[in-house]
């Protein structure tokens, strides 16, 4: 949204709305509109009047929520939409797209960010007629034919700006900045430069407030995703981003300090019984009583043994090959098929629900930025397979020694050949995890079941 970067990646011009920002009018003129939690729905494809990102788009677009610490940098209410609105376009569009949100509050800082971005998440979930699937990074939106004429993207942004100045008082100022990138407008060619650069900054904020799982003796947990899969927790720790990807450490321990009535809790760390697989005994006590008494152990870095729970809204996951004894990953937006034989969205149903699935885990890509990822399992020596676009956006925390040893789907989907291009690359699953040069395939305990050594 500044200037200079507006002059760089030429956006076109847009057309600017004022929200109302009396405090007693927040929410003027939302009434033919329906909100709540009664909304909350999917809206299938012959449904929709609009669809915003998704796997069309291989994902690549984004929501960007940006915590400002000059208050002459927002302008308080004021939405900017570029491209067409809602009822403008053929019902049935598809189009990449940007939102970036600026948030300014006296004591709002980036520790902050998260939390008002879930209260925003919070907002839009329930309007009528809007689906959200997927995270900020990479978004999925439809809107629903049954809306058009009564919601507009201002009074998507009305519902945001309203929820958020009621539910968190310390925001004073809130300006939105819509890109629906419709061929017209410039497409995947105008929202990429953007969305590369968005990540960056976000990425140096997160920076700014990093800490190590060392550094503290209380991790988090989160259940908000119980009301899709009922056993399901999450455990969050400084290297730890959970798997739907909203949310950091920092993130959860203000969440605690502003609501602690709400789903984020504080979990002791307890007694480490093993630093590499991530097994604490504060955090197995915290997981067993919250998930109904049906997990009783969970290993944080692992995706073999003991792994967290899978509620359903991972952005990506790690998946056991037995013909190779490896781990492979695939995210959201990858639409082909894996190792496994079936697409990511197959794979997804499979493990999704709240059962502790062995082989099988959520991931998400701040998650696979940490040191500590996946280490149980042997970190990215046993990481033997994913698709390449992740593959290059990852090759910044990729061993440098690994990378050209992890195979793509420009390499092979096939078990069989991803046997002999593990062999023929020499990569460190076959030293380290094969006997004579043969993968030793484990055998996996049923969901929700124990490891015979156990
Ligand atoms: S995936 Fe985990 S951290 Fe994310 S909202 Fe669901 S329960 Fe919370």
């Amino acid at each position: 949204m500044s200037a200079a970067e507006d002059t760089e990646v030429k956006i076109p011009p847009g057309r600017e709305f004022q929200l109302p920002t009396d405090p007693d009018h927040l929410w003027d003129g939302l009434q033919d509109v329906g909100l709540g939690i009664r909304w909350v729905a999917e809206v299938k494809k012959a449904d929709m009047q609009i669809e915003l990102s998704g796997p069309k788009w291989e994902y690549k677009s984004y929501t960007i929520l940006e915590v400002i610490e000059d208050p002459n940098q927002v302008r308080d209410g004021i939405v900017t939409l570029i491209g067409p609105d809602i009822h403008e376009v053929e019902p049935g569009t598809s189009a990449p797209s940007a939102w970036e949100i600026k948030v300014y509050g006296p004591g709002i800082t980036q520790r902050h960010r998260e939390y008002v971005e879930r209260q925003m998440a919070m907002a839009l979930h329930g309007i009528e007629g809007y689906m959200a699937f997927g995270s900020f990074q990479a978004p999925w939106m439809r809107i629903s034919k049954a809306v058009v004429g009564r919601l507009t993207f201002a009074k998507l942004c009305q519902v945001v700006h309203a929820y958020v100045k009621t539910v968190v008082p310390q925001v004073e100022k809130m300006e939105f900045r819509w890109i629906v990138a419709t061929p017209e407008v410039g497409g995947l060619d105008l929202i990429l430069p953007l969305y590369k650069r968005g990540i960056e900054r976000l990425k140096a904020q997160e920076q700014s407030v990093a800490l190590e799982d060392e550094d503290v003796d209380i991790f988090y947990g989160c259940t908000i995703c119980k009301s899709l899969a009922p056993n399901h927790v999450c455990a969050i720790t400084p290297s730890q981003i959970p798997y739907c990807g909203i949310l950091s450490y920092n993130g959860a321990q203000v969440t605690v300090e502003l609501d602690p009535e709400g789903y984020i809790f504080p979990m002791p760390k307890g007694e480490c019984r093993d630093p590499d697989l991530g097994s604490y005994t504060g955090v197995d006590e915290a997981v067993y009583e919250r998930s109904n008494h049906q997990v009783k152990r969970v290993n944080i870095f692992s995706a073999i043994r003991y792994p967290t729970t899978n509620c359903g809204c991972f952005e990506g996951a790690a998946f056991y090959i037995p013909e190779v004894d490896g781990l492979g990953l695939a995210i959201r937006r990858y639409i082909g098929v894996t190792p496994l034989g079936i697409k990511f969205s197959r794979l997804a149903g499979m493990i999704s629900g709240g059962s502790q699935n062995h082989g099988y885990k959520g991931i998400s890509l701040r998650s696979m930025q940490s040191k500590t990822f996946l280490k149980g399992d042997g970190g990215w020596n046993r990481i033997v397979w994913m698709p390449a676009d992740m593959k290059q956006e990852m090759a910044e925390y990729i061993p440098e020694e690994v990378y050209d040893k992890i195979a793509t789907e420009q390499d092979t989907i096939d078990p069989g050949e991803l046997r002999e291009f593990l062999k023929q690359k020499g990569h460190p699953i076959v030293e380290r995890f094969w006997k004579n040069g043969e993968p030793q395939p484990l055998n996996l305990p049923p969901p929700g079941g124990d490891w015979p050594d156990e």
